[in-house]
């Protein structure tokens, strides 16, 4: 899907034949030297030196970046880099680049916020400012794997602020692209979703096989219409059906995601709960202790309580892991994007909590 009316295309909202034009009049090879220096190389078009200087100057002025850095922090030792994004609107967006000994994932999002409105996630109490652009996604990647180097960044994950069903046709299309244009295999791509069902039968019916992730936190219908409101709608006997569609014809992994809330969530019956969902499944269970946020004042269930989940789950035949937390000291851990952001709409839902981990400013931006 191209831009909005009136916003500026960014370099890599352009698709390939799109590129083709604006280059008409140049020799043929200077379209593999613009994709190379794009796709291949993440550069921008005004360090591109193998083309005229004339032409890098009107492509710097026809292709402008999608993503100004607004903020970089690093925690983790390093190894754990939540980026502030700041679009051309002045919307902000983040994403998060993490190193593991094995892998570099980046978490990247989807939207300018989320309306999705579950209770416990930061990026939801601020609400929705727009959908992203395919290029503004892709971007994210691009800009990710330039950081990640000598490393290579290996998978993607739509974790970050925004719901990618509910951005459904930008979405798929940065999927296809970073597919066969940026060389990240959809196998290394993982949707997460709060379980909105026709996006699910669509993901589904796509060519290009990516793992799906679906957002339970609860397991009967009670429980979870209070932390995640969609799920009034699409209530939990409709999602289970979808995604047991889902694995049935793309053969992909699923995984529930269960953020461990102390007290709400976290019972010997909510792990029998959910293992009666996951099995038949045969669903892997990512556990995330709650990260805390100024709009929810829940805290995460403690680590021996994590545990005795966990095993729990796994007596009962299920595979579950324990997510570490990573970057919960800059707001760079799942469900706190937007927490610690400066201006923009999602300021005035961050609390005085986040207000002792300000986002240093990158300097000369
Ligand atoms: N909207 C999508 C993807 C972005 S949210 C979704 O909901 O799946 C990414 C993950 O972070 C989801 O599993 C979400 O439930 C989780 N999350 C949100 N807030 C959280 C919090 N405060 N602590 C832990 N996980 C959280
Ligand atoms: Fe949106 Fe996901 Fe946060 Fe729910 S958890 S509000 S769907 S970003």
């Amino acid at each position: 899907m191209s831009p909005r009316p009136g916003a500026p295309v960014s370099r890599y909202d352009l698709t390939r034949p799109a590129l083709e034009a604006l280059l008409e009049g140049e020799p043929p090879y200077r379209v593999d030297q613009l994709w190379e220096g794009l796709y291949a190389q993440g550069k921008d078009p005004s360090d591109m030196t193998g083309l005229p200087k004339p032409l890098r100057e009107r492509l710097a002025a026809a292709l402008p970046p999608a993503l100004e850095l607004a903020a970089e922090r690093e925690a983790d030792g390093g190894s754990t880099i939540k980026s502030v994004w700041a679009l051309h609107d002045h919307a902000r967006v983040e994403s998060v680049l993490m190193a593991y000994p094995d892998r570099v994932t980046v978490c990247i999002s989807s939207q300018a916020g989320c309306g999705m409105g579950c209770v416990f996630c930061a990026t939801g109490q601020a609400g929705l400012t727009r959908q992203l652009t395919a290029g503004e996604i892709i971007e994210q990647v691009i800009r990710a794997r330039r950081r990640a180097a000598p490393r290579r960044l290996g998978n993607v994950v739509f974790m970050g602020m925004g719901e990618p069903m509910a951005n459904y046709a930008n979405v798929w299309a940065a999927i296809e692209r970073l597919h066969a244009d940026v060389g990240i295999s959809a196998r290394r791509i993982t949707v997460s979703t709060v379980g909105l069902v026709p996006g699910i039968r669509k993901l589904a019916a796509e060519v290009l096989p990516v793992n799906l992730a679906v957002s339970l936190h609860a397991a009967n219908d009670e429980l979870r219409t209070r932390l995640v409101p969609p799920n009034r709608r699409y209530p939990i006997a409709e999602l289970v059906s979808a995604c047991r569609d889902y694995v049935r014809t793309t053969h992909r992994r699923l995984s529930f995601e269960w953020a461990l809330i102390d007290g709400v969530n976290d019972r010997r019956s909510d792990a029998s709960e959910l293992a009666a969902l996951a099995v038949p499944l045969r669903a892997h269970v990512n556990l995330i202790p709650l990260n805390p946020t100024p709009g929810y004042a829940v805290r995460g269930t403690p680590a021996a309580g994590v545990r005795a989940f966990r095993d729990h789950l796994e007596r009962l035949g299920v595979n579950a892991t324990v997510r570490d937390t990573r970057g919960s000291d800059i707001d760079a851990a799942c469900g706190q994007l937007a927490a610690g952001l400066r201006g923009g709409a999602a300021a005035a839902d961050s609390g005085s909590a986040h207000e002792a981990v300000p986002v240093t400013a990158v300097p000369g931006v």
